[in-house]
This record gives C-alpha cells, structure tokens and sequence, in this order.
C-alpha cells in the first residue's frame, strides 16, 4: 500500500511536534511531503533532516533575506497556499495557532483535499464556509482536538448526530479550577503556564485557564457535528482522563478515553478510517486517579458562557470573540495586561453591530481590524 501523504502545517509546534513522533512510529504508513513553521527554521530543517521532507514553508516573510540554505524554501503565506494547491498529497493536517490557520483550512478544502484539524479557530470563524465546502467537495473534516476527536470515535457506526441527545465536552478546569475568584487578581503569567494535565503551546495554554479554549470548542462542536448549542454541554473533569462523551437518546453514554496524550487524536486523524497500533503509552486503568466531573463555575470562567452566545448568535461574533481573545493572549504573554484583563477585552470589543452570514473577506478583515483595535488601546 502506498504511503498517506501530509502537508503538516505547524510544524514546530507542540501539535506538529507530536505529529513528527507519529510519523516517524509509522514511517511505513506515512510520509510529510510538506512542512510549514512560522519563525522556528531551525526546528524546521532538523525534521526535515530526519524525514526527508523535500517541500519547507516559512510563512513569515521577513525571514527571507537572514535564512541561508541550500535546499529550496518557500517563504509567505501566499507561496504557502499555492502549495497547498499544487502539490500532490493526501491529507492536510493545520496545526497553525490561531486566525492565521484560516486560509490554509479553506486551500485544503478548495483543492479538495481531507483536512486533520488541529487549528479550532477556523471553524470557529468560519464554520458555516467550512462546513459547506468540505461537503460540495467531498472531503472528510477530521477533528484533532481531543474532545472532538473523542466525539467523533463515540459515533463511529453511529449515523452522525442521530438519536444523540447530546454531548459532553469534558474540561480539566486548567491550573485555576480550585482558586477562588477573589485570589484571580493576583494570577501572574508563571501561574498560568502551568497547565496540570496537558503540555501545549502558550496560546491554548492561556485560553484552557481562562477557558476560553473551551469556549472555543463548544463553537468547534456546533459546526463539526451539526448539533443545537443546547445540546453541548460542558463539564469539569480534573483529570483529563475521559475526553468527551455522548448520550444518546436512550439514556447510554459513550466516552473514550486514555492518558491526555494529543499523540492518540492525531494518530486517529491520520490513520482513519483504520486503527493502527498506539504510538502513545497505554491506559493502565488500574493506575488511574479518581475520576470526578463538576459543573463549570461561570463567575470564574465567563468565556465560557460568552462563547455560548456569541455563537448562538453567529455571523461575525465568534470572529470577534476570537481575534479579541486571540490579542488579549498575545499581550498578557508579553505581560502587558492581567490575566482579568483578557475577559474585560474581550466583553468591550463584542460590542458591535453584526453582520449576518458574512464572506471569507469580512471574516478575515474585522479579524484584523479587532485585533489591531485591541493592539493599539493597549499601547
Ligand atoms: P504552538 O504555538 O505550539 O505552535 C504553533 C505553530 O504554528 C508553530 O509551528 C508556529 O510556527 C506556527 N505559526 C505561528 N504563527 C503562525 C502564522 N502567523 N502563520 C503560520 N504559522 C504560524 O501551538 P499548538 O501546537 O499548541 O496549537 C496549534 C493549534 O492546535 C491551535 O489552534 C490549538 O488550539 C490547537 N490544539 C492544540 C492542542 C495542543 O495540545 N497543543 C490541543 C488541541 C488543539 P513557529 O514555531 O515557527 O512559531
Ligand atoms: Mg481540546
């Protein structure tokens, strides 16, 4: 059998670094003929060293004239898209951080290509474009984040989204779940890096504690899988053990689980529809904590409810919940608001008119709009 061919877009990232360790557990199965980083070169030629990767990507432009090399690269996210037309692979895995992961998502999808997601803010932006597009062009959308990667294994030999009542995106609750509000004032950045069960890139790290992230993947939720926001409900789970449940609607619950390793979803994503041997540690379920669930404390984590409706109400608002939240994370990890601050942002730029079923172009251009707002109040 041939090799599956990915174009693995962050590739120096935390996603695309455990990716890296699948591919070269299943060398026989898989083949990187693309990888993109940003600003990580170095990291980039090491891969592409050890996998022979012949296609580099560096998106940031103005590295172009300080990178020596021998090999051929391709520099800027416009050379990036038209590779993603051109080339010849079999699945596009984005493992971009943020609104910048949009572009790529719809190339894969425009030239007709499956997409493994990692990159949640897409859909989160652009779900209804998305959703629309991989099915005129008949390609699989298969969800990386661990929740939803859980859901859709729950509903394998299921017809997708009947007799389900609802689902259950499980949460760890991150690194504040047990402080009390009032101490929330006195959240530093250090606090906040530490993450207790995953380890991820900053962006996501800052959004599972404030859990906006989770807020993220409700929206995420919605889109992938067709259901009513009244059916997605979330629930704490410390340990991170369950990654998300369904219940049907007569009264079973399906869960999947394993220790939080993103080895397990990303390996799923690129092997479907097959299984093929872990590339992560097994459960030793004998081994494992307490599992426990609570209900989510929405005075201390009100991305949460916000979220909610911002995509009830869709059009532009989960562009504008995104972006905002996207540049308030980009100035507490430079240290220049607090960690409240980041809720405050977000509230005050939801304050505008919406735009129903909005294009790709206003999509991306109040993106850059809220963001550079949110960039210029705070200088
Ligand atoms: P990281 O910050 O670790 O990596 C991000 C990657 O994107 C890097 O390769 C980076 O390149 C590249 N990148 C950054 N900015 C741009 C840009 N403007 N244009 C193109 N490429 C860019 O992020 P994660 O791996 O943690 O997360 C990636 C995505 O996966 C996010 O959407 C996140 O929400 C999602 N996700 C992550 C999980 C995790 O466990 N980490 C779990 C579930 C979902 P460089 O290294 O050169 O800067
Ligand atoms: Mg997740």
């Amino acid at each position: 059998m041939s090799k599956k061919k990915i174009a693995l877009l962050g590739a120096t990232g935390s996603i695309g670094k455990s990716t890296i360790e699948v591919v070269k557990k299943h060398s026989n199965k898989f083949e990187i003929i693309l990888a993109s980083s940003h600003n990580n070169y170095k990291n980039l030629f090491e891969y592409a060293k050890q996998l022979n990767i012949p296609n580099l990507a560096i998106t940031n432009e103005n590295l172009r004239s300080k990178i020596k090399s021998d090999k051929k690269i391709y520099f800027g996210e416009d050379k990036l898209l038209e590779l993603l037309n051109n080339l010849d692979y079999d699945i596009l895995l984005n493992a971009v951080v943020g609104s910048a992961g949009l572009r790529y998502t719809i190339a894969g999808l425009q030239s007709k290509h499956n997409i493994a997601l990692a990159n949640k803010e897409s859909l989160v932006m652009a779900g209804d474009i998305i959703t629309k597009m991989a099915k005129k062009n008949e390609c699989r959308l298969i969800p990386i984040d661990s929740e939803h990667s859980a859901i859709m294994q729950c509903l394998l030999g299921n017809s997708l989204s009947f007799g389900i009542r609802k689902i259950i995106l499980t949460a760890s609750g991150g690194p504040f779940n047990n402080w009390k509000l009032e101490d929330f004032d006195k959240i530093i950045l250090k606090d906040t890096l530490k993450h207790p069960t995953w380890n991820m890139g900053p962006k996501i790290t800052i959004d599972s504690a404030t859990m906006a992230n989770k807020g993220l993947e409700v929206i995420e939720a919605h889109h992938l899988f067709g259901l009513k926001y009244e059916q997605i409900e979330v629930v704490i789970h410390p340990q991170s053990i369950i990654h998300s449940m369904v219940e049907f609607i007569d009264g079973s619950i399906l869960s999947q689980m394993s220790y939080p390793d993103m080895k397990i979803p990303i390996q799923f994503a690129l092997s479907y529809p097959e299984r093929i041997p872990a590339s992560a540690q097994f459960t030793d379920i004998t081994s494992l904590p307490d599992l426990t669930f609570h209900k989510v404390d929405y005075d201390k984590f009100p991305l949460v409810k916000i979220a909610y409706q911002v995509g009830k109400a869709g059009g532009i608002m989960p562009t504008i919940f995104n972006a905002s939240n996207e540049a308030a994370v980009s100035l507490f990890l430079r240290e220049k608001i607090e960690f409240t601050d980041i809720r405050k942002i977000i509230e005050r730029n939801l304050d505008k008119p919406n735009i129903a079923n909005p294009d790709l172009e206003t999509i991306l251009s109040i993106d850059k709009e809220v963001k550079e707002k949110v960039f210029t109040t705070a200088n």
